[in-house]
């Protein structure tokens, strides 16, 4: 079994989801397609959300109309006769459910309003997607991955059920499949037992892709993407940047978690588990070799590989006693970090003060201040950056570091990381 994960700029518009038709046509095999969101839509749901959570109900309920009106007009200029009757209709009956989810939408509840408001964006472009296939006589069943993956309700930030998702995958991918059928379902979203949205974190289709074909024992797993494969550095940040052929699981697992946008940072782990290799091929041309990601077979020389996070806030926690920043100090510290679900990109501690580098997410850093501040004295430096070089030389660090002002730096064997202001 087979499985392509389509992101949204793979399906940005209707003629660029009608040239994915070749890339699907040429397997012998049925595919389990996982899919993104049209475009930007993830973006434009978010925006929906924040007006219906402000108490901005009308200017939400217009941003959902033209949300619909584009719905509609890609399902226009997509499909035809029955295909696109029945899509309409569907499309119609789904954004009613949006419509719902905007009515009900609360700040109280921020993270469940958001889920059940941004998690239909993939519930829209896999019916368009579906609909497609049929009329290009490419049989497939539509599934609901509020059906498929269960998870807890850590709302936008879900766990899955691993053990439950695996039952249903049998009877609503494997059974399917093993019929001839493709598969058609969403990336980034699932369902508590309880029947409610929740979303596994964005850009969360790949993790999607893995963990299904993790539990089915895919032979392995194709993301399409608009560049030619995994590349050294993001190539809006960087100039010359150089394609990377092969790379092993812990490479790609270290440049997604210490920021890499090219792959969501869960991914990796239940397909290394499973030994399911990972292709990163570009759908503008599928005959393009792309790049493979699998187990760690012999040393590779990689170029240096680099990772920038902007907006950054660095965080300096000293003692007010002078008492050191050692084992008790430190399991308090940690404790606060993970209660707030806050991810530390860099730590460095000294006798009597503890620095982390984190995301300058303002909801979060506000509530970590307020916690950090009824034990220990807080500074902060906001607006940095946190830069990563894997497989570093001098030359680059020079380059790459130049005329900035460091706060903290980093160096290990394969690994250089800087703060900078
Ligand atoms: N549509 C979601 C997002 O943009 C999930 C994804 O694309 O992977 O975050
Ligand atoms: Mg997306």
């Amino acid at each position: 079994m087979l499985v392509y994960k389509f992101g949204g700029a793979s399906v940005a518009d209707p003629s660029r989801m009608a040239a994915l038709l070749p890339i699907l046509k040429e397997n012998t095999q049925p595919v389990l397609i996982v899919i993104s969101a049209l475009g930007k839509t993830t973006n434009a749901l978010e925006n929906i959300v924040n007006h219906a959570c402000r108490d901005e109900k009308p200017k939400a309920q217009w941003l959902a109309s033209m949300l619909e009106q584009q719905h509609l007009d890609y399902a226009r200029r997509l499909l035809k006769g029955n295909f696109l009757t029945i899509a309409t209709k569907v499309l119609n009956n789904y954004f009613a459910e949006l419509n719902e989810a905007v009515l009900k939408a609360d700040t109280f509840n921020y993270d469940f309003s958001y889920d059940q408001i941004v998690g239909m964006g993939e519930i829209f472009s896999s019916c368009l997607f579906s609909n497609f296939l049929l009329q290009n006589d490419i049989k497939n069943e539509w599934v609901d991955a509020r059906l498929l993956i269960r998870t807890d309700d850590t709302y936008r930030d879900a766990i899955v059920d691993y053990e439950y998702s695996l039952m249903q995958a049998k009877q609503l991918i494997e059974v399917p499949l093993l019929k001839g059928l493709f598969v058609v379902t969403q990336g980034f979203i699932g369902a508590t037992e309880a029947g409610n949205t929740t979303t596994l974190g964005r850009e969360g289709s790949d993790y999607s892709a893995a963990i299904i074909a993790a539990m089915l024992n895919a032979e392995s797993v194709t993301i399409w993407k608009d560049v030619e494969g995994l590349l050294n550095a993001d190539p809006k940040l960087f100039p010359n940047t150089i394609k990377i052929d092969r790379i092993t699981y812990k490479e790609v697992i270290e440049m997604a978690f210490f920021g890499a946008q090219i792959i969501h940072p869960k991914t990796i782990k239940p397909l290394q588990n499973n030994n399911i290799p990972l292709y990163i091929k570009c759908f503008f041309d599928k005959d393009k070799q792309g790049t493979i990601i699998t187990d760690d077979v012999e040393e590779i020389a990689y170029p240096p590989i680099i990772v920038l996070k902007e907006n950054q806030i660095l965080i300096q926690v000293i003692t007010r006693d002078f008492s050191f920043i050692t084992e008790e100090n430190l399991s308090k510290l940690y404790e606060i970090f993970h209660i707030l679900k806050i991810k530390i990109n860099l730590i460095q501690n000294a006798a009597i003060s503890f620095i982390a580098c984190i995301d300058n997410r303002e909801d979060k850093v506000k509530s970590l201040i307020h916690e950090l501040s009824k034990n220990y004295k807080v500074l902060n430096n906001d607006n940095v950056s946190l830069l990563t070089i894997r497989h570093y030389n001098t030359d680059i660090i020079t380059e790459l570091t130049k005329n900035r002002n460091l706060l903290l730096q980093q160096i290990t064997r394969k690994t250089m990381q800087v703060v900078m202001k």
